[in-house]
């Protein structure tokens, strides 16, 4: 093994012992390498150039640690469907820390390298499955620029894992700005010493919020910052269809990137009560039920904060409460201002949003599906408008500065032609155990990473399920 492959600079190590567990991932017999994402490695200065496939292998399934990793599952807690618990890192764990190209500090995990402190009666692996799906849908938010955590590297153990059935096992190395979590401070609060909190909050301002150092009130402008973060994140999420699924808040991250993709789907047919989840019977993380869900899940946040907020806890309450009632503002304005890109609209006019939401009640009224239908708008500027609502858009149309070919090109440039749709990541799942044939998954990896273009080779990528194809549930990764 060459002498240095990552360079490491690990921080949260240094935080009091409350905070994490030390984890040695536990070895597998088979480690065997599927994909690994290069230019990631690079952005991560990690340099596996004259590193054989064999050697990454065991690296990345934890058989070897590498030097300067100093692994540990961290200690959170969080809400599960509305319940508290104390959590942890189950079948996580870190390895430490590295600075990228960036300049910014990243997490290495590994997910699915074995038990940790935490794991209760479960056995610290991840399925070949859900780790295919982590690894497309995350890497496919990136490439719409929305904020999430990555994929380095995926291995095959060579182990079997036991769920309802037998599955190959594999080990996912995931990338994250931090995996901090609401639950994080959720669980430091419930610990109830003030100083280990303030511990926490400082370590979170200074590793993401650097830019309010100094302010007067910095945890409450820690609050807001978070807020706002995730106004944008579930706005985001809303405009391309995405259902999370496990709304959790120990699946909520601090600094505001979409992490642990379980049973998470992206919509179809436009319908604002979709739930694919299998556990979520009551429909609690429904897709139009995802904005207030943040919002609940900032005011949990805003709990555990209240004691650094003000000494005063009236006070305290009533300052975060405010937060919490201003999110629904900020995150309609970042909402509306995705959608109206959607539409081809630059500028903001009033009966915009309601040009919107009749677009949305549109396609639900008539069963369409959400992406192509916002893809297609390009297609039909110059038509001859089919009903009142294509009518309006195409006089609100003229209103833009733009002429008909540069709001061609902005629609196109706005509505992905390619989205991870569930059927097809069913058949890539499906091929990888079945078969171990990794085309499918290789393809739409590569597909995936030029969203916004529409190349015939991938026209496959782009069409809804057929009937007999329609996913109706998902599973969390357990
Ligand atoms: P998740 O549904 O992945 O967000 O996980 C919820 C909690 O269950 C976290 O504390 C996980 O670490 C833990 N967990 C999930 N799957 C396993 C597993 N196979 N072994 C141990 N812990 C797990
Ligand atoms: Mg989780």
């Amino acid at each position: 093994m060459p002498h240095k492959i990552i360079n490491f600079d690990n921080s949260y190590i240094n935080l009091p012992e409350i905070f994490y567990a030390p984890a040695e991932p536990t070895q597998v017999r088979g480690a065997s390498l599927v994909r690994f994402n290069h230019a990631l490695a690079d952005f991560l200065n990690i340099d596996i150039a004259d590193v054989s496939n064999h050697a990454i292998a065991e690296l990345f399934s934890g058989n070897i640690v590498p030097n300067g990793a100093e692994p540990i599952a961290q200690a959170y807690g969080g809400h599960q469907f509305g319940h508290f618990n104390i959590l942890g890192d189950g079948r996580a764990i870190l390895l430490g820390e590295t600075i990228a190209k960036d300049n910014q500090r990243y997490d290495i995990q590994l997910k699915g390298a074995g038990q940790t402190a935490f794991s209760r009666n479960g056995d610290g692996r991840a399925a070949l499955g859900p780790v295919l799906r982590e690894y497309l849908v995350s890497e496919f938010m990136n490439a719409l620029n929305i904020p999430t955590t990555r994929a380095l590297c995926f291995v095959k153990s060579g182990e079997k894992v036991q769920r309802e059935t037998a599955l190959d096992g594999a080990i996912l190395t995931r990338i994250a700005k931090s995996h901090i979590r609401f639950g994080t401070f959720q669980y430091i609060a419930a610990m109830g010493n003030e100083a280990d909190l303030k511990t926490l909050a400082d370590y979170v301002i200074n590793r993401h919020f650097s830019n309010i150092e100094n302010a007067k009130n910095k945890y409450l402008e820690l609050l807001k910052e978070i807020t706002k973060a995730h106004a944008k994140l579930v706005a985001n999420w809303m405009s391309i269809g995405f259902i999370h699924g496990v709304m959790n808040t120990d699946n909520a991250s601090i600094c505001g990137i979409t992490i642990d993709y379980g049973p998470c789907a992206f919509m179809d047919n436009y319908n604002p009560q979709q739930v694919y989840s299998f556990i979520d019977k009551r429909g609690r993380y429904r897709y139009e039920n995802q904005p207030n869900i943040t919002q609940w899940n900032l005011a949990r946040l805003a709990e555990s904060l209240l004691p650094l907020i003000d000494n005063d806890s009236d006070k305290a309450i009533a300052i975060a409460e405010q937060v919490i009632i201003d999110f629904m503002d900020i995150y309609k304005n970042e909402y509306y201002s995705l959608m109206r890109a959607k539409l081809g609209l630059q500028k903001h006019l009033s009966g915009d949003d309601e040009l919107v939401d009749g677009f949305l009640d549109y396609l639900s009224e008539n069963n369409l599906d959400f992406t192509n239908s916002f893809r297609d708008l390009s297609k039909k500027i110059n038509e001859e408008p089919y009903n009142d609502w294509y009518a309006n858009w195409q006089k609100r149309l003229c209103q833009e500065n733009n002429d008909k070919e540069k709001i061609i090109k902005i629609l196109n440039q706005t509505n992905p032609a390619i989205i991870m749709r569930n059927h097809n990541i069913e058949r890539a799942i499906n091929a990888a155990y079945q078969l171990g044939d990794y085309t499918l998954f290789n393809e739409m990896l590569l597909a995936s990473q030029a969203p916004f273009e529409a190349k015939p080779e991938y026209e496959y990528l782009t069409k809804p399920p057929r009937e007999n194809e329609i996913v109706q549930n998902t599973f969390c990764g357990t």
